[in-house]
């Protein structure tokens, strides 16, 4: 008989993968997604402690379905980092819950859940695999519809390593994903070949510090080189990957953005803090100077290359000076877009002892000023591209209105035009007409003209 799972999902694209994952695993088990909660039979709580107030949304979210466990007797889980942190105590504290799910013990979910079917019994599973079969693939079986809620798969994550070895001070993932594992390069060729066998033009490369991949593998290899041969996978046009360390990023790594034609020119490359001081407090493991550095490098070898960033604000001990030297770090890179987050403690981590706390006052003050002059900067660098004529994936319809589509150029930026649905999955020049501040207009040209500000082939063609 068909069921329904419905899952909530908080946090990054490591935990939206994990849902992907998770929806297939539960198709083989006749679990059908539903994005209606009240007519599920299995709801799932997917947390995140990297980027949310975990607690609260947590608790909330439980609330939200409680009278569906009253009622129908739906069966209820939280899986992903609150679940592994907290384990145990949140069965012992919300009584109507009947699993807790930790990040490695994903493969083992359906079984878990037939036990529960059968037995009613309540469930914690959080042990961390070392022997990372957590990592196996789960492959879709389906290609994609059009206009079905699995629209998207004209991209898709893969997963390639999971888990940290940098122990940044203000960060639960060492903590919560567990050190770093990487997938042999045979599995994540396997896999990018069966994607893109069903549509998938473009592959994102997932993990916490995905270029730190290689790192305890059997084989030789380096996360430059598994870019190499992904790269020569017929069928797939464009490759991404998330999220970079600046200590990892190699010279090799560097050269990748104008050797592989496949790879596309953006790279997220979060750099925390401008300050010194503020960076060995962090225990991120380079300095501002080299960090620009590894910056200058980047557009000598990919002039048209995208550069966006996670910073944080308000880190214990962060003085003015300490502020103002990112906001010069800022100014000096001139990144497309920041992600900006004022500091706030980690239960589990070294700095939530950190005494020297900023007030709260000042943190939103500090974080105001960093967005009004990244919003200035963002929007420039959008208008720089007006006129332009970009190559676009097409992903499927436009947000903004249903009679557009929406796609992506190679730099990551969202550009939405006028064209026919049957575009999805492919290619197409679209031509920038107007620039906001967080997405592009565009019209298709027929033929690909050529741009002044395409810079890339013209590298190319050097
Ligand atoms: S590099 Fe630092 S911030 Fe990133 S996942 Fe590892 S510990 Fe967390």
């Amino acid at each position: 008989m068909e069921k329904r799972v419905y899952i909530e999902t908080y946090g990054c694209q490591m935990n939206e993968h994990d849902t992907e994952r998770i929806l297939r695993l539960l198709e083989n088990s006749n679990y059908l997604e539903t994005k209606n909660a009240k007519e599920a039979d299995f709801i799932l709580i997917n947390t995140c402690r990297v980027r949310e107030k975990p607690e609260h949304k947590v608790y909330s979210a439980l609330g939200r379905y409680k009278w569906l466990k009253e009622k129908r007797g739906v069966i209820i889980g939280v899986a992903g980092c609150v679940a592994q942190q907290e384990g145990d105590k949140l069965l012992d504290r919300i009584p109507y819950l009947d699993m807790v799910i930790g990040t490695h013990a994903i493969p083992m979910l359906p079984q878990l859940l037939q036990k529960i079917e059968v037995s009613g019994e309540r469930i914690c599973e959080i042990s961390f695999d070392q022997n990372g079969k957590y990592l196996e693939a789960i492959l879709p079986q389906k290609p994609p519809v059009v206009g079905s809620i699995r629209l998207d798969k004209v991209k898709s994550y893969v997963t390639i390593m999971q888990g940290c070895d940098h122990f940044c001070s203000f960060c639960i993932v060492p903590y919560v994903r567990g050190r770093e594992q990487s997938r042999s390069s045979r599995e994540i060729i396997e896999e990018v070949r069966h994607l893109t066998g069903m549509g998938v033009k473009e592959v994102c490369l997932l993990g916490q510090n995905v270029n730190g991949y290689g790192k305890g593998l059997e084989e030789e290899i380096s996360f430059s080189e598994l870019l190499e041969r992904i790269n020569e996978i017929v069928g797939l046009h464009r490759i991404r990957f998330t999220t970079s360390h600046p200590a990892d990023l190699s010279g090799e790594l560097i050269q990748a953005f104008s050797k592989l034609p496949k790879l596309c020119e953006h790279i997220h490359l979060p750099f925390q803090s401008g300050s010194d001081k503020i960076l060995k407090a962090m225990h991120r493991g380079y300095t501002k100077e080299s960090y620009l550095k590894k910056i200058d490098h980047l557009k000598e070898v990919c002039p048209s290359i995208a550069l966006t960033a996670d910073v944080i604000v308000g880190f214990p001990g962060e003085r003015e000076d300490d502020f103002r030297q990112t906001l010069d770090l800022m100014e000096r890179v001139q990144f497309d877009d920041l992600y900006s987050f004022k500091y706030s403690p980690r239960k589990g981590t070294r700095a939530a002892q950190f005494q020297d706390r900023v007030e709260e006052k000042v943190k939103q003050e500090r974080l105001s000023t960093l967005q009004e002059i990244q919003k200035e900067i963002t929007f420039r660098k959008n208008q720089e591209l007006e006129g332009c004529v970009k190559e676009v994936l097409v992903e499927g319809r436009s947000r903004q209105t249903a009679q557009d589509l929406a796609g992506r150029t190679r730099s990551n930026k969202i550009v939405n035009f006028k064209g026919n649905l049957e575009l999805v999955g492919q290619l197409v020049p679209v031509r920038i007409t107007k620039a906001h501040p967080h997405s592009l207009r565009g019209e298709i040209v027929s033929v690909q003209e050529p741009s002044i500000c395409n810079l890339r082939s013209a590298i190319r063609n050097r």
